[in-house]
């Protein structure tokens, strides 16, 4: 039987921007109904696998910076302005939420545990009497006189206010959702969308023998011979791609393709340092193999794969690997080149880069300028940050500004 209701707001997605949308609305409008409609069977599903399941909820003196997206500089100083981190964090202590941020800013709650965040949230929604209508997946909104028709195969509900805050392509299970479709067929202008925050597939016949290999280095990515964004930490290889924090926050550009990830293992010493050590070690040793020229510098598989893309035999005696070797040898640690793939694949991504434009929303209010009443939250929007909670203090900053303004 098809159920109807109607209510004051409703909220489309049950994430980090609903809840917390929902939250500050009720907190604002006591006698008003509002409802959050989540087509999974839990809200805050995704919310426990943030973080390698501790969530990093936000990031200490998050700003512009971290951010892209077309006009993102702009939104996120309006935005930013009155719901920074502190004010998020302040907001999630009155939920009884404690936080601890890491040397480098993140922030984490204290039990690091993700299911702490998603407790908090759902015991003031409980206690705001904030409905959770779950197994609701939306495949429609309309306009009507009064505000917005919205529908699930068995569910119409009519609301004053419609939130759409059904996050990014790819849901926490790794599934495709169709949440944009729904804007779009409200005429809403979207950008296209990319994979981000992903491993990065490369076109390497070296990266199988270095599957499992992690190693710290600065990773550059180079489009046209310029070097676009460098980022330093642990590199993981993986046997089709390149993995770990920094190659994440260059996977917004590099899962476009065309162009190069250029590794350099060794970031903290000159050329000339390096040149000076491999020679040393050629030296030290004429008659060992090549192979043993890394060892105590890098993981052997990795000494192997240098040696290989440098076309040298790792059974070449030392005492036959002249200027020219040395050359290639120390071109491939400073800097490796990776040709990177392009890459559609939203399932290994934990955001989605694109989305509604920005210039289709009040950055004051976040509601839609050709729908009143509409509002756009979170991932759906085309806002992407880097690794870091950056993603998540947007989410819950843009949850708390359109909760005021509803
Ligand atoms: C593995 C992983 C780890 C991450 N770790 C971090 C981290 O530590 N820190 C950080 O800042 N960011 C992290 N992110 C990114 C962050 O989770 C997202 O950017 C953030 O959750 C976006 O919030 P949102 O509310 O916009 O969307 P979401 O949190 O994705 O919520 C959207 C909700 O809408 C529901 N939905 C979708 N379509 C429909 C529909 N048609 N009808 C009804 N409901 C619908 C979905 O089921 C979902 O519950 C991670 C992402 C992943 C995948």
């Amino acid at each position: 039987m098809m159920k109807k209701k109607s209510v004051y707001a409703a909220v489309i997605g049950g994430g980090a921007a609903g809840m917390l949308c929902a939250i500050r609305a009720a907190e604002n409008h006591r006698d008003k109904k509002i409802v959050i409609l989540e087509k999974a069977d839990r809200v805050g599903k995704k919310l426990l696998v943030t973080g390698n399941g501790r969530c990093n909820l936000s990031h200490v003196g998050a700003d512009e910076k971290s951010y892209h997206g077309e006009g993102s500089d702009a939104l996120i100083n309006i935005l930013f302005s009155k719901y920074n981190s502190e004010v998020v964090l302040r907001h999630f202590h009155g939920l009884g939420l404690l936080t601890h941020a890491d040397s480098e800013n993140r922030v984490y709650p204290l039990s690091n545990q993700a299911s702490s965040v998603l407790d908090v949230l759902r015991k003031r929604m409980a206690e705001l009497n904030i409905e959770e209508i779950c197994n609701a997946d939306i495949q429609s909104i309309q306009k009507t006189a009064e505000g917005y028709e919205i529908a699930a195969a068995d569910m119409r509900i009519y609301a004053k206010k419609c939130v759409a805050a059904f996050g990014g392509k790819a849901d926490y299970a790794g599934r495709e959702s169709g949440g944009r479709e729904l804007l779009r067929s409200l005429g809403l202008n979207l950008t296209k969308l990319t994979p981000s925050l992903s491993p990065v597939k490369v076109r390497s016949d070296l990266l199988r023998s270095l599957k499992g290999i992690r190693a710290q280095a600065q990773a550059s990515l180079v489009q046209n011979h310029h070097i676009i964004k460098t980022e330093r930490g642990e590199v993981q290889f993986t046997e089709n791609a390149l993995s770990g924090i920094c190659i994440f926050n260059l996977s917004r550009e590099a899962n476009k393709g065309g162009c190069e990830i250029s590794l350099n293992l060794l970031p903290e010493c000159t050329d000339k340092q390096i040149r000076n050590e491999i020679y040393a070690r050629v030296q030290r040793d004429p008659d060992a193999p090549a192979s043993e020229i890394f060892t105590g510098m890098f993981h052997k598989n990795l000494g192997l794969a240098i040696l290989k893309a440098s076309g040298i035999k790792p059974s070449l005696p030392c005492k036959d690997i002249f200027d020219k070797e040395i050359k290639f040898i120390c071109r491939h640690i400073s800097d490796w080149r990776f040709t990177c793939e392009e890459s559609r694949d939203f399932k290994k991504a934990q955001v989605t880069a694109g989305g509604v434009r920005l210039s289709e929303i009040d950055p004051r209010t976040f509601e839609s300028k050709r729908h009143r009443g509409l509002y756009i939250l979170g991932e759906a929007l085309d806002i992407d940050g880097d690794c870091g909670g950056y993603n998540l203090q947007f989410a819950f900053a843009s949850g708390l500004c359109a909760g005021d303004s509803l």
